[in-house]
């Protein structure tokens, strides 16, 4: 039994007012779904703001990245230590900072063994692009992208991760994938790729979530798949009424 996940990736968006008023707006509501994992992940500078509204209620903080190293001459970057100070989950290798950050399979992997080195959680983004879509690749490609941004991960940590297929074509696009060509990558590609890093077992056990496009009107259809355990959304997360509606679909198609 997976428990639905469902986590709003803010992007660069909310100045630290605005993103309390959006909290505020949300989290009366989203504390009385129980059943579902939901996380927020805002800009770095709304974390400690957002850490304190949210102490003790059952909705958890992420971040959208970091380093790998634990300190250093890294300007403008973040450290595990410090994301761990505010938040218990973190967003490795999102596509966008793939496509504009030059985010690789190797710098995932790094990041994904600081994050359990830290206790965070990570959500590993996996996708292909329109091209590599429409030239029949999104099998090899994701499955490249789980076997080496994962590799060498201990077999132990396996079960706490959280990996989303985001094909990139549907990301921000208004236009989702259908469900089930998504749930078709999870149950051929993706799953099979984790049962090889950790087993059978421990792969099942690992949620998996779709992203791209999703919002309060398709969301049930994702979660009604078999292999879908929840969402990373990003524009519809910063809608209130929105992001709700996604979290309560996924506590009723349980
Ligand atoms: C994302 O950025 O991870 C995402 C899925 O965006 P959107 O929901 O806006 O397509």
């Amino acid at each position: 039994m997976r428990i639905p996940f469902v986590a709003g990736n803010w992007k660069m968006n909310k100045t630290v007012a605005e993103a309390r008023d959006l909290v505020s707006k949300m989290s009366a509501q989203l504390r009385q779904v129980p059943n579902v994992e939901k996380v927020f992940c805002p800009p770095f500078t709304a974390l400690p703001a957002l850490s304190a509204m949210l102490e003790g209620s059952d909705i958890g903080l992420g971040a959208q990245n970091m380093h790998w190293e634990e300190k250093g001459a890294f300007t403008g970057e973040f450290a595990p230590g410090m994301v761990k100070e505010f938040c218990n989950y973190v967003i490795i290798g999102h596509s966008e900072r793939r496509a504009y950050f030059g985010e690789t399979d190797e710098n995932v992997n790094r990041k994904l063994r600081a994050a359990l080195k830290f206790d965070l959680t990570p959500i590993v983004c996996v996708g292909e692009t329109l091209d590599q879509y429409e030239s029949g690749l999104t099998s090899e490609v994701v499955r490249r992208q789980i076997s080496a941004g994962l590799a060498g991960t201990d077999s132990a940590f396996g079960a706490r991760l959280v990996v989303a297929y985001e094909p990139v074509w549907a990301i921000g696009t208004g236009k989702a994938s259908s469900a089930g060509n998504a749930n078709e990558v999870l149950a051929q590609v993706i799953r099979p790729a984790l049962s090889d890093l950790f087993g059978v077992e421990t792969a099942q056990t690992i949620r998996i979530l779709y992203g791209g496009s999703v919002t309060a009107a398709n969301a049930s259809e994702f979660f009604t798949q078999p292999e879908i355990d929840g969402a990373l959304v990003g524009g519809a997360s910063l809608k209130a009424d929105e992001f709700i509606g996604i979290i309560k679909a996924a506590a009723h198609t349980q």
